[in-house]
């Protein structure tokens, strides 16, 4: 079997969805004979090639304009894309600032925060402007397969990822959709 090669990075999210991925633990070493890693959150390489490669794995929601290029250069460079986690299928617990207004966001995390004493809202040109609403990676760009899970199991991810090795489409439904396959 040829080897394929995974990219991965995470958008507005926390480190969870990666984490799990980690907990495939020992099956890691058996994915590593058949998966080349390519860029991560982990590894130097913070972009895919642009000859591409083969997966794509987005964890986290779209709320600013960087994770929506982010998404787009992902898209553009994996032949499949994956949606993985609650953020990235849905925008997640992200999406509790769609409440308010941008601007009342950034007050209140900068300025009226109860530990803060003088702040101020950061502007600089190299800081990216935070998007209307925070979105899954869905409505940006068009996704292939989305795995739900906040976040998903490690079994669920170790199913995607060995389907797809098998060249199989993964079917996502029933125990695999539930954390804790054994539960
Ligand atoms: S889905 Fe859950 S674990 Fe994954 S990035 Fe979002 S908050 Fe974190």
């Amino acid at each position: 079997m040829d080897k394929i090669t995974v990219a991965s990075q995470w958008l507005e999210s926390c480190a969870g969805c990666h984490m799990s991925f980690l907990d495939i633990d020992e099956r890691i070493v058996e994915l590593l004979k058949y998966v080349e890693l390519s860029s991560t959150p982990i590894t130097d390489m913070k972009h895919p090639p642009k000859e591409g490669v083969t997966v794509g794995i987005l964890t986290g929601g779209i709320g600013n304009e960087e994770e929506a290029a982010e998404a787009r250069l992902m898209r553009e460079r994996c032949k499949i894309l994956i949606a993985m986690g609650d953020c990235a299928v849905t925008g997640g617990i992200c999406t509790m600032r769609n409440f308010f207004d941008t601007q009342e966001v950034l007050r209140r995390g900068y300025i009226e925060t109860e530990s803060t004493v003088d702040g101020e809202i950061p502007h600089h040109e190299d800081l990216t402007p935070l998007t209307d609403k925070v979105t899954g990676v869905g409505d940006v760009v068009p996704v292939d397969i989305y795995l739900p899970g906040c976040p998903p199991s490690a079994d669920a991810i170790w199913f995607v990822l060995s389907e797809l090795l098998e060249g199989r489409m993964p079917k996502l439904e029933g125990k695999v959709l539930k954390y804790g396959m054994d539960g």
